[in-house]
């Protein structure tokens, strides 16, 4: 598996082992990827995007389409952190990105995409903001619970 240049979860994600908060580039970041990647730490050893995982389309590569997006284990709801600070409705997404997010919701899956203050929620039809929201927060907190079991 290949990330292709990409560099976007450096970013957008927090790495908590070097205090980076969401947002900031991580310090140990080039132009082609980590500068310190045999010693990298585990959370970045053990992430992969869904675009990485799933091989995704080329227009949904995250720092194309300026968005990570990852699977929480057993919520079937696409969470997409993304690469932009101001107000979410702001966020000019590309035709590539907003066809895939018809298509996920028209399939009964929905899309919840967060810049860490706002979050927006793609919801299928009959299905509250709320009802996506909650899930995912229960399989989150299931799956932090998990990890700290495996310690
Ligand atoms: S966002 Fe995905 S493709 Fe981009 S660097 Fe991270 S894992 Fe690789
Ligand atoms: S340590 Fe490497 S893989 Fe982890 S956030 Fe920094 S640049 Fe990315």
């Amino acid at each position: 598996m290949s990330c292709n240049g990409c560099t976007l979860c450096c970013k957008v994600l927090p790495v908590p082992e070097f205090n980076k908060s969401a947002g900031e580039h991580c310090s140990d970041c080039g132009y082609s990827g980590c500068l310190i990647h045999s010693v990298r730490p585990d959370i970045c050893r053990n992430f992969f995007c869904c675009w990485l995982r799933y091989k995704w389309e080329e227009d949904l590569r995250p720092d194309k389409c300026r968005v990570v997006f990852e699977l929480v284990p057993g919520c079937s709801t696409y969470v997409g952190t993304v690469d932009f600070k101001g107000h979410l409705g702001k966020f000019s997404r590309s035709d590539s990105l907003e066809s895939w997010i018809i298509g996920v919701v028209n399939r009964n899956r929905a899309v919840v995409l967060s810049n860490g203050s706002q979050r927006q929620v793609f919801a299928p039809n009959g299905v509250g903001s709320n009802q996506v929201l909650g899930e995912l927060k229960f399989a989150y907190e299931k799956w932090m619970k998990q990890l700290e079991g495996n310690k």
